[in-house]
This record gives C-alpha cells, structure tokens and sequence, in this order.
C-alpha cells in the first residue's frame, strides 16, 4: 500500500513528521483533522475499494511489483489497473488538500513529486496497454461504482 511514496514505512514516518510538527502549532480541531488524515492515509480507503470490489465477485492482484508504480490493485484479465489516492498525498487539488501551515514549501515539493511520479507510472502503464483507473478518497463510492461499471461492461 505504498500510494506512490516509497514504502509503508516512509509514509508513517512521514505521518508522524507532520503530527510532530503540528503538535506545537496549529489548534487542537485543525491537529486532529490532519491526523485523521494521516491515519485513514494508511489503510482506509484501499480496504473499502477490496473489499467491495471482492464482494461483488472480482478477483484481482495486490501491488503488483513488476508493473509501473505497484498498482493497489490489478485486474490481469480486464488489462485494468486500480489507484486508491489520498486526496493530500497526491495532490488532488479539493477541500482536502490543505497545506499545514508549517513547513508548507516542503510538503509542497514534496506532493509535487509524487504527482510527477504518478503522471509517469500512469503514461508507463498506458504504453503497456493498461486501463489506469484512479479512485480519489473524496469520491470513494463515485470511483468503486465507476470500476465496477467498468468491469461489468468488460466481463
Ligand atoms: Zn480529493
């Protein structure tokens, strides 16, 4: 589940840098609101898609390694490959990607880079013949309907 950032580890790490540098500076709402995010970022959203995905008989692979970017998850037969995005890593550009008001030009080049990095794994993918779905954590249900819409009409 690395959502673009390089490991599981990375991204707690980040996480806990953000929480750290919070701690001390914003009010107790506007902290647990962003750590909130932080937490869900971990493991939320990708589980709600799996989970409905499976539950409506679709099998797929997890973070396939040999694909561009380690999909969350692929569906080898459909040539479909599925992104769950947090909204803030990501840099979906809604309510939802606020910047921390400390360390804002860090966290900034730091989304800047993940979304060049997913434009890239995206064209890669492409060029390989892959339908790229991305599902945004803001429009979770939109994304799953989309997706199995999709998959329905490909069966
Ligand atoms: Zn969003």
């Amino acid at each position: 589940m690395t959502h673009g950032l390089r490991s599981n580890d990375d991204q707690l790490l980040l996480g806990r840098r953000v929480v750290i540098a919070l701690v001390d500076t914003v009010d107790k709402k506007t902290r647990s609101k962003i750590m909130s995010r932080v937490r869900s970022k971990n493991t939320r959203p990708e589980m709600v898609v799996r989970r409905r995905v499976h539950a409506a008989g679709y099998r797929y692979r997890l973070h396939r390694k040999d694909l561009p970017g380690s999909p969350d998850l692929t569906f080898s037969r459909f040539k479909i490959v599925v992104f769950v995005h947090g909204c803030f890593w990501h840099g979906h550009g809604c309510d939802r990607c606020r910047m921390p008001s400390t360390n804002s030009s860090y966290w900034r080049s730091k989304i800047e880079r993940n979304k060049q990095r997913d434009r890239k794994n995206q064209a890669e993918l492409k060029s390989l013949g892959w339908d790229v779905h991305i599902i945004w954590e803001c429009d979770l249900e939109g994304g799953i309907n989309r997706l199995l819409d999709v998959l329905g009409r490909s069966k």
